[in-house]
């Protein structure tokens, strides 16, 4: 029997009914309408529909959470009542949250953007209620509402330098604590706090360039981002907060300095500020999402492809927070002259973000396959949060003395959307398919849906990525046809394998795609994914082949204090696992080069990029 016919016998009802799987591969799906959101082939799971299980991604989540949880309330309130003179008891946080006489931009940063974070803070903590249903944090996320409502006030955005960018996590904070935690008086909070900082609000959009055109007080003035607020004022209006939302999110779309030329496929992003730009991305996508603007969605993916085109091996982007101009030494130079590679909680909330929408709306498995990249290689080797603001900002690339270190100021940008991100590791791993689920993270959790007649809970066990087997069971109450499709990586390889009841199905897989499997699925039934991992060498840019990284699946291994030894493409893609610790050995010619993941590295230096 061919091949081909062979798969048309299987999809044939008599095959299904004896419970024979059918798979194939499909790159993106029928244009298919999920939940009433036009345009979009897949759909987000709510947040308490996916748990994790035991694992790094749920230890960080959990870190976050108490850390927030247990942050105390008048200390997180303290900047807003400070500011509009209001009592303001409780100790100050520091840093960049509580405002400071010392604060001479770009000398010194002690006091940068007070309460500027407060939002994130409350977001993560009403995406980890929606998460985990626990009352304590519900508790919290009403008393910071409450808290926060008497000082709204224009009194608190006048003399401050970021007003768009502390309004914008507000909103988020105060939406999301609506939505996901049910706080009863937050969307009338937000109209306030919208009436009181729109004065403040230039009329459109002004990238760094437009505002440091335009009289300023200090530098820092002109470091505003007006133009990441549509997201959430897209969000908002969705959510209930009224029509004004709408419009507000369309004036300041960036659309002449940035969508107009993107969705041309210009490359407008040398320069720009690296993470608030991918950031804005996701307003393009809302864009999109609400007001069909097929002008904005070719924005967001040409935007996207720029982002990757100028990326890290570890999917990392923007040295010293700005875009390189591909096709130039940018990249490369930066390796030897900066510490400051990749802003990773920010860059990776924002990477979660733009290639979830993608995802949502292209059904393409290759943003699945980059947000992978940025997990296992960036934000799930950030240092822990301390309780007393210290945090992890700038993963290091650099060839010379490369490690982990904190940022110097306490309670920066990285530490709101730190807390976010990891709430929103459970709704990154699987989809909804109008045919059933997508599995795009393999990751150690649960995830739960209603499929026709049944409710389905598949448990997903891995040990992904320090090899390449994951295996999903399915619980159910009947049985039932839906369809489970797997993300198979571009890069796996040809003994990557996929089985169901400890059968192997024999169709080809091609990777970059999905692999869908259609059945009637039945209580106890188990699926197996076994992931050809090899290694690989990944050249920083086209124009120096010679600078690679090595990665084995989605990890690049980083060698561990490696000294002047030289080492050739041969030497690294001949390396050895040493037992099963998920370290690697290299056998180059003065000795024996130790390679480990990033989230294994603690203190040693390490070297990304080895010079062949
Ligand atoms: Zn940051």
């Amino acid at each position: 029997m061919s091949k081909s016919s062979r798969r048309n016998f299987l999809k044939g009802g008599a095959a299904l009914a004896a419970g024979v799987a059918v798979l194939r591969n499909a790159n993106s799906l029928a244009a298919t309408t999920v939940e009433s959101k036009p345009g979009t082939r897949l759909a987000q799971f709510d947040y308490k529909d996916v748990q994790l299980l035991d694992g790094p991604m749920l230890e960080q989540f959990k870190h976050n959470h108490n850390l927030f949880l247990n942050l105390d309330d008048d200390k997180l309130l303290k900047p807003f009542r400070q500011l509009v003179g209001l009592p303001a008891p409780g100790e100050d946080m520091g840093g960049w949250y509580t405002p400071s006489s010392k604060f001479d931009p770009p000398k010194d940063m002690t006091g940068y953007i007070p309460g500027h974070s407060f939002g994130q803070y409350l977001s993560g903590l009403s995406r980890a209620y929606a998460a985990t249903g626990d009352k304590a944090t519900q508790a919290k996320v009403h008393r910071l509402v409450a808290g926060f409502a008497p000082t709204v006030s224009k009194k608190f955005y006048s003399d401050y330098c970021l007003p768009a960018y502390t309004f914008d996590k507000t909103n988020c904070g105060l939406i999301d604590a609506y939505q996901f935690a049910g706080a009863p008086h937050a969307l009338e909070v937000l109209n306030h706090a919208t009436d009181a900082v729109l004065p403040y609000l230039p009329e459109k959009a002004l990238n760094r360039a437009e505002m440091a055109a335009r009289p300023h007080k200090n530098i820092a003035y002109t470091w505003d981002e007006s133009y990441t607020l549509p997201e959430n004022f897209y969000l908002a209006y969705q959510r209930g907060a009224g029509a004004r939302y709408r419009k507000l999110a369309e004036r300041f779309l960036e659309d002449d300095t940035y969508f107009n030329p993107l969705a041309d496929n210009r490359n407008v992003l040398p320069g720009e500020h690296a993470y608030s730009h991918v950031n804005a991305l996701c307003s393009a996508m809302q864009s999109y999402l609400v007001d069909g603007s097929e002008k904005h969605l070719r924005a967001a993916r040409n935007g996207f492809a720029f982002v990757q085109e100028q990326s890290f091996a570890t999917g990392g982007w923007g040295p010293n927070e700005s875009f390189r101009t591909p096709g130039t030494d940018q990249l490369a130079d930066s390796l030897s002259s900066t510490h400051h590679s990749f802003e990773t909680p920010c860059g990776a909330y924002g990477h979660f973000k733009v290639t979830r929408y993608l995802l949502r709306v292209t059904g393409d498995s290759k943003y699945g396959d980059s947000m992978e990249t940025v997990l296992y290689n960036t934000i799930l080797g950030a240092k822990p949060i301390q309780p007393d603001g210290t945090s992890f900002y700038y993963a290091d690339y650099n060839n010379n003395g490369a490690s982990k270190f904190y940022y110097e100021q306490k309670w920066p940008c990285c530490s709101g959307t730190f807390p976010q991100l990891t709430a929103d590791y459970g709704i990154s791993s699987y989809f909804r398919s109008p045919k059933g689920i997508h599995l795009n993270l393999y990751v150690p959790s649960h995830v739960s849906w209603q499929q026709g007649g049944t409710r389905v809970a598949l448990t997903q066990h891995t040990q992904y990525p320090d090899n390449g087997d994951s295996s999903m069971q399915l619980a159910m109450t009947r049985p039932e046809r839906f369809t489970i499709a797997l993300r198979i990586p571009a890069w796996a390889g040809r003994q990557t394998r996929v089985a169901i009841n400890g059968k192997r199905v024999d169709t080809q897989l091609t990777p970059g795609t999905w692999a869908e499997v259609d059945r009637t699925w039945k209580n106890g039934d188990r699926v197996e994914v076994s992931l050809d991992m090899p290694l690989r060498l990944v050249p920083i840019d086209p124009q120096h082949p010679d600078i690679v990284a090595l990665l084995s699946g989605p990890q690049a291994l980083f060698a561990i204090e490696q000294g002047a030894q030289s080492i050739t493409k041969k030497q690294l893609l001949a390396a050895q696992r040493v037992g099963s610790s998920g370290a690697w050995e290299v056998a180059a010619s003065a000795g024996k080069i130790r390679m480990i993941s990033y989230p294994s590295i603690k203190e040693e230096q390490y070297r990304l990029y080895q010079s062949t």
